[in-house]
């Protein structure tokens, strides 16, 4: 049976892990937490990066840093995980979902402009499958509008558009570090400031609404509640594991992307003879090999062909039902204009296994095995 997915061990997991149990100091900004940060803001030039316990609490965090209220609107795609509009949703807003381009799965930043209102706060972007939006278009709408951009780059960690890093380009960038992602700890995110004025505050929000940061670094002799905030601090051992991972990003972005390629050349026959559509990437963009996918005719050719994928041992999954067709997509938001790709492109949709330890030859495979069902 070929996984789904396997989160990946490379190699100095257990030892540093060990090596925090040596120094008995477990709770959060420690010796590792500092290791992670410092390489976020060494090799992406980001102001600040702080370790989160996910991305949904960085998405959370960007939501109070922003000082989002009721009927505050917040533009985001409807193609997304929940945690995109939760996050937004948990301070009062209402999110306005906008339909997203076909060849990237992104939010469509032509339509942007169109769905602002005087209530418009932000928009949230999502890098899916680690594959930039178009970034300068949205941040030159931000800024005649005076709106704030926060990346849910989630997916897009060691991904880049025109040479920066995604979640450096938006004021704030969430990572995740979960499992199913490209560096993992099990649960873990990160979120990066990259604009100075957000960071004191950041280190409120996160230590409980307290200037407890402050204090640990012996610049005040007391701290107490000064701001809302909550517990948004990953735990040593997570950062422990998370270093080993960052440590070897680039041989785990190679691995990934070599395997990325070997799907994309074993299906190019398929797209020639028009049987599918494979994922594109724009010029400039720098994918990390997060996902592949493929898109087939339809949604009954997609069930069917993850049951034929299942009978010979190859699990593939499909994501999003998108939110503004959810319950609670209906009751916190609508959709602005018309829904051309959200849906219909999401029913095409088909992911396959990618992970570390898939050898090359399974990829090989599972291609040969996709042949077979439509030739
Ligand atoms: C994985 C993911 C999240 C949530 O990340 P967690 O770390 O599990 O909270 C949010 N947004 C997107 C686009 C994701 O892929």
């Amino acid at each position: 049976m070929i996984k789904f997915n396997v989160p990946s061990v490379v190699g100095n997991e257990i030892n540093y892990i060990n090596k925090t149990i040596e120094t008995r100091c477990f709770s959060g900004d420690g010796y590792f937490t500092k290791k992670c940060t410092n390489w976020f803001e060494e090799e992406y030039l980001t102001y600040k990066a702080l370790l989160t316990p996910s991305c949904t609490h960085s998405l959370e965090m960007a939501a109070l840093l922003l000082d989002i209220n009721d009927g505050d609107e917040i533009i985001m795609p409807s193609y997304t995980f929940v945690s995109t509009a939760n996050a937004f949703v948990l301070r009062g807003a209402r999110i306005v979902f906008i339909d997203i381009r076909p060849d990237t799965m992104n939010i469509n930043e032509q339509l942007i402009v169109d769905a602002i209102t005087n209530k418009t706060k932000a928009i949230v972007v999502v890098h899916y499958a680690g594959v930039s939006c178009e970034m300068d278009v949205i941040m030159d709408i931000a800024r005649r509008y005076n709106l704030a951009v926060v990346e849910d780059a989630a997916q897009g960690v060691n991904s880049f558009y025109k040479g920066k890093a995604l979640g450096t380009i938006g004021h704030i960038g969430c990572y995740s570090f979960h499992e199913t992602k490209n560096y993992h700890c099990g649960e873990g995110g990160a979120i990066l400031l990259n604009d100075e004025k957000y960071i004191e505050r950041a280190e409120i929000i996160r230590e409980k609404g307290t200037d407890r940061s402050k204090f640990y670094r012996g610049q005040l002799d007391k701290y107490s509640w000064i701001d809302l905030g909550s517990s948004y601090l990953a735990s040593e051992l997570n950062a422990a594991f998370l270093y080993s991972q960052l440590e070897r990003a680039n041989e785990i972005n190679n691995i990934r992307l070599e395997r990325w390629n070997e799907y994309y050349k074993g299906l190019l026959p398929l797209m020639e003879l028009g049987k599918i559509h494979l994922p594109i990437i724009p010029k400039l963009i720098d994918h990390n090999a997060h996902m592949f996918y493929m898109k087939v005719k339809d949604i009954e050719e997609r069930s069917d062909l993850i049951n034929y994928l299942k009978e010979n041992d190859v699990m593939s999954v499909f994501h999003y039902i998108p939110l503004h067709t959810s319950d609670a997509g209906k009751k916190f938001g609508s959709f602005f204009g018309n829904d051309k790709y959200t849906t219909s492109e999401s029913e095409r949709l088909l992911r396959l296994p990618l992970y570390y330890d898939l050898e090359l030859n399974k990829v090989k495979w599972i291609c040969e095995l996709i042949i077979k069902y439509y030739l």
